[in-house]
């Protein structure tokens, strides 16, 4: 099957930088020509990672990796396709400049969350959140065999199974129990306040810690509905006030609790 390209483990940050797009895999070079063709990717900067990070460290095996169109990745979701990558990276890339922090909530393969570190650099920060443990590790695995496993060795990109510890009272023993919530629409407060959040999966409303969690200047980047769903954008202003457009209907699994996703798994 020729599709099917072993993913560029030989490319180090130290290479990238050097050699730029050069020693990006054909493959993934020719996806990235193909959606600058169709003016998906009109930005330099979002084409050179795209190329570089390349997609085949991040979909299963047996999975095309170039194909424009999301994959499943286990546990009832899916990798996105490429081109609305592509598009979340170019409206988050004047928050992706080197130096910056970005959030990538449900991060599913880890694709994105690489393509942040690239962009941010070793000095900025990249997060990702996950609520599925076992898909927090393949995307730690993923990431070691891509372009981005030097920042994951640094420190500057990681990966975690979100929540937060929660108190709770039960009355009926009046004990005090903690249990861990894991769930991205808390956010990630340790590494907050964020230049960039970007949300892999469509929420319901858009949940207020993450808007607690942007720096004023930052944007977030969510998909927001049910089975009709918008791609929002949403500036906080230097004063605190947040503005909010849509930029497209999108199609995205829900975000929503870990249950409700495995039912039927
Ligand atoms: N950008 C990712 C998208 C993966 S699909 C990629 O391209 O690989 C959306 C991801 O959101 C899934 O991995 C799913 O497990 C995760 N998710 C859904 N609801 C969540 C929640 N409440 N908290 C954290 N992650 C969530």
């Amino acid at each position: 099957i020729d599709y099917i390209e072993h993913c560029n483990d030989l490319l180090s940050y130290k290479e990238f930088q050097k050699f730029g797009t050069k020693k990006a895999s054909d493959r993934s070079k020719a996806m990235v020509e193909q959606l600058q063709h169709f003016g998906v990717i009109t930005s330099k900067k979002v084409a050179e990672v795209m190329e570089i990070v390349d997609r085949a460290c991040f979909v299963p095996d047996g999975t095309p990796p170039y194909v424009d169109s999301p994959m499943q990745i286990g546990y009832n979701v899916t990798i996105s396709a490429p081109h609305m990558h592509a598009m979340c990276l170019q409206l988050l890339e004047e928050n992706l400049k080197p130096g910056m922090r970005a959030l990538d909530v449900g991060s599913g393969s880890g694709y994105l969350t690489a393509c942040f570190a690239l962009m941010v650099g070793p000095e900025g920060r990249a997060v990702g959140v996950e609520h599925i443990p076992e898909l927090v590790n393949s995307s730690i695995l993923n990431i070691r065999k891509s372009a981005a496993a030097s920042f994951l060795e640094q420190g500057s990109l990681t990966v975690h199974v979100g929540g937060i510890s929660l108190e709770t009272q039960n009355s009926w023993e009046n004990r005090t129990f903690i249990s861990t919530v894991a769930d991205g629409r808390l956010g990630w407060p340790e590494d907050a306040p964020y230049d960039a959040i970007h949300v892999g999966a469509a929420a319901k409303e858009i949940p207020q810690p993450l808007i607690d969690q942007l720096k004023p200047g930052g944007r977030l980047v969510i998909p927001v509905g049910n089975i009709f769903q918008d791609l929002q954008v949403v500036d906080k202003n230097l004063d605190g006030s947040v503005s909010i457009r849509s930029e497209t209907s999108v199609r995205y699994v829900p975000l929503t609790s870990r249950e409700a996703q495995l039912l039927g798994y």
